[in-house]
């Protein structure tokens, strides 16, 4: 063997590093074997795999699932999953939640990643620990072991040892104002984790984002994956200083006549999860109506296949935004 080998082995490996974002957050692989889904998702009780999958996904399709319930392959003795949950990517710890006894998530950890100029954030939950020295702002590398899995949650029913498993999310951060719009919309509830409650982390599907990555190789770019999510509607807010705008300044579409008569407020599309995946700045005299929110359309087919997130209703033949909806769109213009 020649003595440049190991240094091309190490540089191909480098190149392979670089071509993939995201990395599986365990040793649990069998998502891209034929019929391996049954043994990579962990289903709700007495429900099938698909339950564990990302989407409208729970109580008979009307609940949302934000994230992937990932198998455990390893127990101790007491039958406890020992499972390293990994770094899905490069990044920096953001936040964690060791008072398991604090949310549904259990034990939880957020890393801040930046992948193709945009700012995301992957989130693993009901981990059984957190490794003691990550503090928040500490640097992790994509692989690294960073908790073990485990089944902590605060919800009643508990999780059976048989059901452990990582919760795994990929999220688009909302806004450093969420305290004030929780006060605003949620008065006198408790919020125990400031802006990294879940509802001010909006994700999208990991399981579509491995499926990119096997199928376009190094060609993968999260920016472009986000910009062609199935829309579910447009909304615009009429804010000429968005701050949603400079934090996913990646996903924002030029707009020429905007330039140059001056920003009135932003045109958002939406996923069925609400996340806002394209934003085009709009003049005042584009937007004829002088309201903060607008509806401006509606994808019914998307509508009606996952509208599990109920952020629309209809009102006779019309649809507008669901109070909920108000809320989440009120949200993303803080
Ligand atoms: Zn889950």
């Amino acid at each position: 063997m020649s003595r440049l080998r190991p240094a091309l082995l190490l540089w191909l490996c480098a190149a392979a590093l670089h071509a993939q974002p995201f990395y599986f957050p365990t040793a649990n692989r069998s998502l891209f074997d034929k019929g391996g889904e049954e043994g990579f998702f962990t289903g709700t009780v007495g429900k099938p795999w698909m339950s564990g999958t990302f989407g409208c996904v729970r109580t008979d399709g009307r609940q949302m699932h934000e994230g992937l319930d990932i198998r455990c392959l390893q127990h101790d003795k007491r039958g406890e999953p020992t499972d390293p949950v990994l770094a899905a990517a490069d990044g920096t710890v953001a936040y964690f939640n060791k008072k398991s006894g604090l949310s549904n998530y259990g034990n939880y950890l957020v890393l801040r990643h930046v992948i193709d100029g945009l700012e995301v954030f992957t989130l693993y939950a009901h981990l059984r620990e957190i490794r003691d020295d990550l503090k928040a702002g500490a640097a992790v590398r994509a692989g690294e072991r960073i908790a073990t899995m485990g089944r902590t949650t605060n919800t009643r029913e508990g999780i059976s040892r048989d059901r452990a498993h990582v919760h795994f999310e990929i999220n688009l951060f909302v806004s450093e104002r969420f305290d004030a719009w929780y006060k605003k919309f949620h008065p006198g509830e408790r919020n125990d984790h400031g802006i990294w409650n879940g509802q001010n982390l909006l994700g999208f599907d990991p399981w579509e984002v491995f499926r990119e990555e096997v199928r376009l190789g190094k060609n993968f770019n999260l920016v472009n994956h986000l910009r062609a999510q199935t829309e579910l509607c447009r909304v615009f807010i009429r804010e000429s200083k968005l701050p949603l705008a400079t934090r996913l300044a990646a996903l924002v579409i030029p707009n020429p006549r905007a330039d140059a008569e001056g920003v009135a407020g932003y045109e958002i599309a939406l996923n069925f999860n609400g996340v806002p995946f394209q934003l085009i700045p709009r003049s005042a005299t584009e937007m004829k109506s002088k309201a903060r929110l607008q509806l401006l359309s509606v994808n019914d087919a998307e509508q009606s296949r996952n509208g599990c997130r109920k952020l629309l209703t209809k009102r006779g033949t019309r649809w507008e935004l669901s109070s909920h909806g108000q809320q989440h769109v009120e949200l993303l213009g803080y």
